[in-house]
């Protein structure tokens, strides 16, 4: 017998929603069990296949799980603001939310008709202002915490796209989504002091049950290295702060370079004021060392250098 799967999918992916099979039950008794994959940016293009790929992982063990009588979870959403819907409803004269509407339509029909067991019950969407109000309060709670600070910083801005990319995004100097050349631009932006929880994330990792690779990957993101700051006197008669994590090397170091993006120095100068003033002058090499602060903690993840970069001699 030849399977038809254009009759036999549809129907049965009805019957299972109409029935509400998949759909987890509020009050039972039975273990909770909760399956969560990153939802999905909604773009015009429709499903790519990345996409299917941990939806399909993740629904063949929610499958079972449920079988094995558990009351399983396994949502699905929308991750749907995003500037490529906005510059593509600019260029074609068409609301936001109506491309997002019509991109949402469109992957939801396609992730239906893969047979996925989410619980669509609790679709979520994060351009619905129910959901969106708790994201804002979110960020209100961040924002008097004083989690959450404005930056003004050299970002990677794409002159087609009209937005900010990430490092990765950037190739051979060209935006990867569109080709277009990428200028560094100073821009003023939000940020959050990650930075504050980077030692509970990375000791915390000892608690979850991740593959080894991820937390390393994980580790590597945080870049949490121990080392000292040292303050140089410049001929300029400033000081200009450094991070280092091998001290020992600095009696061979010959010249500074400062990179384009480098924090100015005086704010390098201020963002230390809280910390000890203890410092050892060594007045051969005009440089002052802070010996208290060598095992000062530092985080480059994800944050771009901050710091000059240290010329060393190797031959000393
Ligand atoms: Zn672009």
């Amino acid at each position: 017998m030849k399977y038809d799967h254009k009759s036999v999918e549809p129907k049965w992916q009805k019957i299972w929603e109409d029935k509400g099979v998949f759909h987890a039950e509020t009050n039972s008794d039975k273990p909770k069990f909760y399956s969560l994959i990153e939802f999905p940016y909604p773009s015009g293009q429709g499903l790519h296949v990345g996409h299917p790929r941990p939806y399909t992982a993740l629904d063949t063990v929610s499958r079972k799980r449920r079988l094995q009588g558990w009351n399983v979870l396994y949502p699905i959403g929308w991750d749907a603001f995003g500037l490529p819907t906005e510059n593509y409803a600019i260029k074609n004269h068409i609301h936001p939310e109506i491309v997002t509407k019509n991109n949402i339509a469109r992957f939801k029909k396609q992730i239906q008709s893969l047979g996925i067991s989410f619980d669509w019950s609790r679709e979520v969407n994060t351009t619905d202002p129910d959901y969106y109000k708790w994201t804002q309060w979110i960020f209100l709670q961040l924002f008097k915490h004083d989690l959450a600070y404005k930056k003004e910083m050299a970002v990677n801005w794409c002159t087609s796209c009209k937005c900010v990319l990430a490092n990765e995004e950037v190739v051979n100097g060209v935006c990867e989504r569109c080709g277009s050349e990428v200028v560094r631009r100073v821009k003023s932006q939000w940020m959050l002091r990650i930075t504050k929880y980077a030692d509970r994330l990375i000791d915390d990792l000892d608690l979850v049950d991740y593959p080894e690779r991820v937390k390393l990957q994980q580790k590597n993101w945080i870049g949490r290295s121990y080392g000292a700051e040292v303050e140089f006197d410049t001929t300029a008669g400033d000081k200009l702060l450094i991070y280092t994590t091998r001290p020992d090397t600095l009696y061979g170091a010959t010249y500074m370079v400062v990179s384009e993006q480098g924090q100015d120095r005086r704010e390098a100068r201020g963002r230390h004021r809280h910390q000890p003033r203890k410092r050892q002058r060594d007045t051969d090499l005009h440089l002052r060392l802070r010996p208290d602060l060598l095992r000062h903690r530092r985080y480059h993840g994800g944050t771009g250098s901050r710091y000059p970069r240290l010329g060393v001699r190797e031959e000393i």
